[in-house]
């Protein structure tokens, strides 16, 4: 088998060596093998990007908008095929893995209508006569780092920007999941760009992230995944010699769903189990806690246990999975690891569960939905991020504590509360201490158009996003102007 390349200045180059990408439904499955880069790859991408990029900044916004709209354009064209790979290669259900494919397309289509809005500001100097220019500039070379959960949402959103802003882009997928980032590496090459604006390099990050974040030619790296790397990555930038690079990071989550007393049963119960279990519960955003009141905690635990018994886990792509794998055996490990823990420290396993070594005879991570109940805050459990279908349930007394207990965590990527009462949505939307509130919707699962991040542990630096992006990808000039 030829392995899929790397993209380096316009050349598709082979790696170091190659690694096969395996189905998680059916580990007899060969996605493809995909290149590895080693560093003089990383290096080389890098001076390819660093050479393009005053041109690409200076190609009209026109030029910018119609690649990155072309891009856009082919990518909901082969929606299907599209999502059909990143099924295979990551686990996601399908329909959601069809619903990441079209919000890829909509986010190129976004930047491109953003490359033609790009304007700045003109203002009276507080001096006679003067006048002040604010415009925005490209900040350069862009690193792009990806997690392997959104295969190609995540990087569509961090290259569309990137490109739409006039930066050149060297983008290194995660290790699980380079097919959708070589498909859109290949669409990607097709639409216009100079060599060398846009370049893929696939392998290890801790193998090639130190050329990507030391190399003095990077001005900017945007990073999404743990917790643990997001820190490395930050003390890499800050302690690289001369110019510091800008960085931005999207790490963790543990994320609450509150479910108050006066909820529509219904609407908490989909809430939950869309927010905790889709996409297998390997969302950032996934509602990893439900802090419940306690005249609804029953009701809703039993309508909870109910609606797992619908949740058909199974190979990703056939027809009628709700719940695919788990992304690897690391990753499985992880799950039974904490659901252990977690019965441990005294919590009670209340649902699911339960790994399964096959279904419909093919061998694959899968494991049952987890609910956990009679969980304190305290717990392990409800304190670090288990990134599977693993939910807490943390019975609370009323609303106010309730929203403590929501907010007594170290991250804060988003929140959710459900509520019939005015009041209390008003309240929590006030006082969640997070990046993204949520009111009778689930944690996860948002607009590609408007501001995506978090605050404390969970991210660092500016929004992703809509206009937001701006801010990461640009850097401010401000000109004073003596006619
Ligand atoms: P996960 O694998 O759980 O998504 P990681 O934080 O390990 O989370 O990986 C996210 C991305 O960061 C991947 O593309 C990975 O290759 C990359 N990465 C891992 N270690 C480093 C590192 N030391 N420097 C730069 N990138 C890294």
């Amino acid at each position: 088998m030829n392995p899929y390349r790397n993209y380096i200045g316009g050349d598709w180059t082979e790696g170091q060596d190659a690694a096969d990408n395996i189905n998680p439904s059916d580990t007899r499955d060969v996605v493809g093998m995909y290149a590895r880069a080693n560093r003089a790859d990383a290096e080389a991408a890098i001076a390819a990007a660093h050479a393009a990029q005053p041109a690409w900044a200076a190609t009209s916004p026109q030029q910018r908008a119609d690649a990155l709209d072309q891009a856009g354009s082919e990518i909901h064209a082969r929606r299907a095929e599209l999502a059909d790979l990143l099924a295979r290669e990551e686990g996601k259900a399908l329909p959601d893995a069809l619903g990441e494919v079209v919000r890829a397309a909509q986010i190129f289509k976004f930047f491109a209508g953003e490359a033609l809005r790009s304007g700045g500001e003109l203002l009276p100097s507080t001096r006679a006569g003067m006048s002040v220019e604010i415009t925005r500039e490209p900040v350069g070379v862009v690193s792009i780092i990806t997690p392997w959960n959104f295969p190609l949402a995540i990087p569509a959103w961090k290259i569309a920007p990137a490109l739409a802003y006039g930066n050149a882009v060297v983008f290194k997928p995660a290790e699980l999941v380079p097919g959708s980032a070589w498909a859109l590496a290949e669409i990607l090459s097709r639409c216009g760009l100079p060599a060398g604006a846009f370049n893929l390099i696939m392998g290890r990050g801790r193998e090639i992230g130190d050329t990507l974040l030391g190399d003095p030619r990077v001005n900017a790296v945007t990073f999404t995944g743990s917790e643990s790397t997001g820190r490395k990555i930050a003390q890499a930038c800050v302690s690289r010699r001369g110019a510091m690079p800008k960085f931005q990071l999207e790490m963790g989550g543990k994320n609450p769903l509150v479910v108050l007393d006066d909820a529509d049963l219904d609407v908490a119960v989909s809430c939950a189990i869309n927010g905790a279990f889709y996409s297998t519960g390997q969302r950032c955003t996934a509602s990893s806690r439900l802090v419940v009141t306690e005249r609804i905690h029953d009701r809703f635990v039993e309508a909870m246990i109910e609606r797992m018994r619908g949740l058909t886990v199974g190979d990703a792509r056939a027809a009628g999975t709700v719940i695919g794998p788990v992304v690897d055996e690391k990753q499985l490990a992880q799950d039974l690891d904490y659901i252990r823990i977690g019965r441990e420290e005294g919590a009670r396993l209340a649902a699911g569960g339960e790994p399964l070594a096959h279904i419909d005879g093919k061998p694959g991570f899968y494991l049952q939905p987890a609910l956990l109940t009679g969980t304190t805050n305290t717990m392990r459990i409800n304190r670090e991020e288990i990134f599977g279908p693993v939910a807490t349930v943390i019975r609370v007394r009323d609303a106010e504590e309730a929203l403590a207990v929501a907010n007594d965590t170290e991250f804060g990527l988003s929140s959710g509360v459900c509520t019939t009462s005015l009041k209390w949505a008003a309240h929590f939307k006030r006082h969640l201490q997070a990046g993204m509130v949520m009111v009778n919707a689930p944690t996860a699962g948002v607009d590609p158009h408007v501001p995506f991040g978090g605050r404390k542990a969970s991210s660092h630096g500016p929004r992703e996003q809509g206009r937001y992006a701006a801010e990461f990808y640009t850097t401010v000039k401000t000109a004073y102007v003596q006619p």
